[in-house]
């Protein structure tokens, strides 16, 4: 699993540098496909479901599941990039969103706001602590910097299949849900809009947007518990 989530660490640190004005999201999904198979992974998204597409890329009001496109990405834009690596029966999951070229204050706000809204959930990542536990550092730290969390979707577990049981939710009481034991893996995902956090899938079936328009930003990271906390499996220095 350490290996998946290596190719996922990697393939999108590589793609943070290529979000600039000009390309377009079916450029980035070419790239990180190479990338991906010449690793020696697989495109854990590619059909998951039905899902038309190899990653996922979601810009500005795009919550989550964007379909790559002919679409160009222009200066000011946020992008969001999802995507899932198989490799020797184990997946790994991981987002980031990127700004392109110069954008808003306001924007630069929201994508740091959910950035370390994903940290604070996972220092709550260790053995006896509860999922929800995790849950409620993200939602308390996301509505103190005025922003809302998306409820409709949710973080995983994660391993031999692509989600699996838990659910962890960006919201909801402490002291709630499964306990954490020592070699649980889960995807930790706040979905964070400047808005409200309604949501609405396009007619496409997939792209899920704002409701009220607003941007949405979204972090991803999957990591394991163990004996003394938490591993963070796709994060590499
Ligand atoms: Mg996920």
């Amino acid at each position: 699993m350490a290996a998946a989530c290596r190719i996922v660490a990697e393939t999108l640190r590589a793609l943070s540098d290529m979000a600039k004005p000009g390309i377009s999201t079916r450029d980035i999904e070419g790239i990180a496909e190479k990338m991906i198979l010449k690793k020696g992974g697989a495109l854990a998204f590619k059909g998951y479901r039905g899902f038309p597409a190899g990653i996922c890329t979601s810009i500005n009001d795009q919550v989550v599941h964007g379909i790559p496109s002919s679409v160009i990405l222009r200066e000011g834009d946020i992008i969001s990039i999802d995507l899932g690596v198989y490799m020797n029966g184990f997946y790994g999951d991981g987002a980031i969103t990127l700004p392109v070229g110069k954008i808003s204050k306001e924007a630069e706000r929201l994508l740091q706001v959910t950035e370390n809204a994903l940290y604070l959930g996972i220092e709550k990542v260790s053995p006896g602590n509860r999922v929800s536990d995790v849950s409620h550092a993200i939602q308390k730290y996301v509505e103190a910097n005025g922003y809302s969390v998306v409820r409709a979707l949710v973080g995983h577990g994660i391993g031999r299949s692509l989600h699996e049981a838990p659910q962890v939710p960006n919201y909801g009481g402490p002291g709630q849900g499964p306990r954490l034991r020592e070699g649980m893996t889960f995807a930790i995902e706040p979905m964070v809009n400047a808005g409200s956090y309604g949501i609405t899938v396009l007619d496409d079936g997939w792209t899920a947007v704002t409701l009220d328009h607003s941007l949405s930003a979204h972090f991803e990271h999957t990591v394991a518990v163990t004996e003394n906390g938490v591993r963070i499996l796709t994060k590499i220095d």
